[in-house]
């Protein structure tokens, strides 16, 4: 058995739908709303799933990160936060920091 999910098409998440579609049409769409929101790789490819889905991945599919929807998940911008099991917004601009000490005379 493939351990792998198959990730199928491009789904609009950001009604925060289960987005378990097993012949990867609409119409085969689950549509329930979402309660899970899973990491499947490296490559920050995400899935929304409802409880009776996300049953049916843990027994199934490999996966990095899993946790429960919050406000921010599926949102444009929004990062993934593994240690904090949760999609948030970062306080400041990535880098902000990092150019001003780069620009520190020593
Ligand atoms: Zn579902
Ligand atoms: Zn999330």
């Amino acid at each position: 058995m493939d351990p792998f999910a198959p990730l199928g098409r491009f789904i609009n998440d950001q009604a925060q739908q289960c987005t378990y579609s097993p012949a990867d049409t609409p119409s085969a769409d689950c549509g329930a709303p979402a309660t899970w929101h899973i990491l499947w790789n490296v490559d920050c490819e995400v899935s929304l799933a409802c409880d009776q889905h996300m049953t049916v991945v843990r027994s199934r599919y490999v996966f990095v990160d899993s946790h429960r929807i919050g406000p921010d998940c599926a949102m444009p911008g929004a990062l993934w936060d593994t240690a904090a099991k949760r999609c948030m917004y970062p306080d400041e601009p990535v880098g902000s920091t990092a150019a001003a000490e780069l620009h520190t005379p020593t």
